[in-house]
């Protein structure tokens, strides 16, 4: 298991931040961010698997776990062959995978996990307010409707919150998710320079 892609997962409840994180990490050199609600929503929703997507999410349920895997083995290998994530140089940032822990467990022989980043927030009525303004904002349909937001937040605590368990608790780094998005980077920060520090020389910035 020598070519895991090196990895920190952004780990959390609907809502509470991962995706604004992950998309500000990814923008500094030697990350590479891939959330899989993204790579889900760019899929032709006339294919298949398009298909198949918005039936599952559009109930706030998770998408089977063989199409998700094989979804996002697809889509790694075109980012790689296309020069967009470089293993050898880039922090793989994983947003929203593994979701449930059978996702986790496929998932090892690909994935050297450093750290597993868990966004916290107390307050899932705060949560649940993103969700609708998100849902007015992005044309979202698994967040316009509250029936569909709870039973997300029901298929959080039932499935995705004990992959938290699967990793050995000296990865698992808790943080409060409450506060500015500058805030809230500023804590994740803490944790993912080291984590890049210690596996990858990073060039110094160009002059310019
Ligand atoms: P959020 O960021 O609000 O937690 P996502 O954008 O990550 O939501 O996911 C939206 C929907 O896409 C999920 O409700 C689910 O239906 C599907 N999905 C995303 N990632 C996965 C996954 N790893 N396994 C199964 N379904 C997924």
């Amino acid at each position: 298991m020598t070519d895991r892609y090196k990895s920190v997962l952004l780990f959390g409840a609907p809502g509470v931040g991962k995706g604004t994180q992950g998309k500000i990490l990814g923008r500094i050199p030697g990350f590479f961010h891939l959330a899989c609600g993204d790579v889900f929503r760019s899929l032709d929703m006339t294919s298949e698997l398009g298909k198949q997507f918005l039936a599952y999410s559009s109930r706030g349920e998770l998408v089977p776990d063989e199409l998700t895997i094989e979804m996002w083995r697809q889509n790694m290998h075109a980012q790689t062959v296309l020069s967009l994530f470089k293993p050898k140089q880039d922090l793989l940032v994983l947003d929203g995978i593994p979701r449930n822990v059978a996702q986790a467990k496929a998932l090892h022989k690909s994935l050297d996990v450093l750290k597993v980043i868990h966004l916290s927030c107390g307050d899932e009525e705060a949560m649940m307010q993103r969700m609708r303004r998100r849902a007015l904002k992005e044309n979202r349909m698994d967040d316009a409707d509250d029936k569909v937001i709870r039973h997300r937040f029901e298929v959080y605590h039932q499935e995705t919150h004990p992959v938290l368990d699967f990793y050995h608790s000296s990865i698992v780094v808790n943080i409060d998710a409450v506060g500015s998005p500058a805030q809230v980077f500023m804590r994740v920060l803490e944790v993912v320079v080291p984590v890049q520090d210690a596996h990858f020389n990073q060039p110094a910035a160009a002059a310019n």
